[in-house]
């Protein structure tokens, strides 16, 4: 039996490198598992412009970089690693991986949440080269410029009307010619001049892989099959996001979407379970609030390791 450790950080966006500086500076010597796909969301980004204390901006994947070295530089152990199962009732708390358990007295789980895509091959590769998943992050790179949204829900319905304050115009594609969004949500883009409607089509095709930028979108009708080619340089998709808490599910109160339910703080419906990142938040989406709630997760484990049971305390 492997000798518990304080607290093991699943996840490593911002909210998981944030929480394990913070347990590494309270000299809890965290253990961070990475899972697959280390970095986070940000490593699908580019610039990234409204992190404060980087006032020229930094590439996505550099400050991944660094925070993961400032979270090394603490103390933090970091191993390579997919989680495949948990244990959160059990005291202390199993975590294993494909290539090993654990056991921890407390658990901050970040594994974040998922940007759903249509599955266009230029998708992933056009992504922070003008495909974007978040209208608050890369709007600014727009100004002035044609762009599009896809989705009908209230997500695009905000990402659309937020991005005419910067575009000339927004085309809104929806697959169906009825939106899914809450009717205050409709009303307001339907009154925003700047916004095109493209309803009942969907995105078939995202323009010039070749050139490493969006210069097109061809979208199909699917009531006459016909397409049409529509010049733009950004496409933000805005069909929802799926959190990544499948490995928790019936271990944890999870809401009505799936994403992790915190009270008071980073507390879980589980004692010495924290949670924090977009794994627990579907509204902020930020890097720079996955970092506050990641803080916040590590000083509740700290508070939690100070008050359990003498027999589970660290020895
Ligand atoms: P959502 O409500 O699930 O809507 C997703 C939209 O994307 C739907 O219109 C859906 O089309 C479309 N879609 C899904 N998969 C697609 C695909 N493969 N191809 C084309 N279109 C696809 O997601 P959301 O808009 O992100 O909202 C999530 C939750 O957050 C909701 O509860 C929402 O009310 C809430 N929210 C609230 C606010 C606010 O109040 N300010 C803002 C944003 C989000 P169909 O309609 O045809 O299924």
């Amino acid at each position: 039996m492997p000798e518990p450790r304080n607290v093991i950080i699943i996840g490593s966006g911002p909210a998981g490198l944030t929480a394990a500086i913070y347990a590494a500076r309270a000299n809890l010597k965290p253990l961070l598992i990475e899972g697959l796909e280390a970095g986070g969301q940000l490593m699908l980004t580019t610039d990234v412009e409204n992190f404060p204390g980087h006032r020229n901006g930094i590439m996505g994947p550099e400050l991944m970089a660094e925070m993961r070295a400032q979270a090394e530089r603490f103390g933090t152990e970091i191993i390579q690693g997919n989680v495949t199962s948990t244990e959160l009732c059990e005291s202390p708390i199993s975590v294993t991986t494909t290539a090993a358990e654990y056991k921890t007295r407390s658990l901050i789980i970040a594994t974040g949440a998922t940007a759903r895509l249509l599955g266009l091959p230029a998708e992933r590769a056009l992504m922070g080269h003008g495909v974007s998943t978040c209208a608050t992050c890369d709007g600014y790179f727009f100004r002035g410029q044609e762009i599009a949204v896809v989705g009908g829900g209230d997500s695009a319905m905000e990402e659309a009307v937020f991005l005419t304050r910067f575009a000339s115009k927004v085309t809104l594609v929806h697959r169906r010619d009825t939106l899914r969004a809450s009717k205050i949500m409709q009303d307001k883009a339907r009154a925003n001049p700047k916004i095109a409607w493209m309803l009942d089509h969907e995105v078939e095709a995202i323009h010039d892989t070749g050139k490493g930028a969006v210069s097109s979108m061809v979208v199909r009708s699917n009531k006459t099959g016909v397409k049409t080619d529509i010049p733009v340089h950004g496409v933000f998709v805005a069909i929802g996001h799926t959190p990544n808490t499948a490995l928790f599910r019936g271990q944890i109160e999870l809401d009505q979407n799936g994403y992790i339910v915190t009270h008071d703080g980073a507390k879980t419906s589980v004692d010495g379970v924290f949670a924090c990142g977009d794994v627990q938040d579907h509204i902020y989406r930020q890097a720079i609030t996955a970092a506050g709630s990641g803080c916040m997760a590590a000083i509740d484990a700290e508070h939690y390791l100070e008050h359990i049971p003498e027999h589970l305390a660290s020895v």
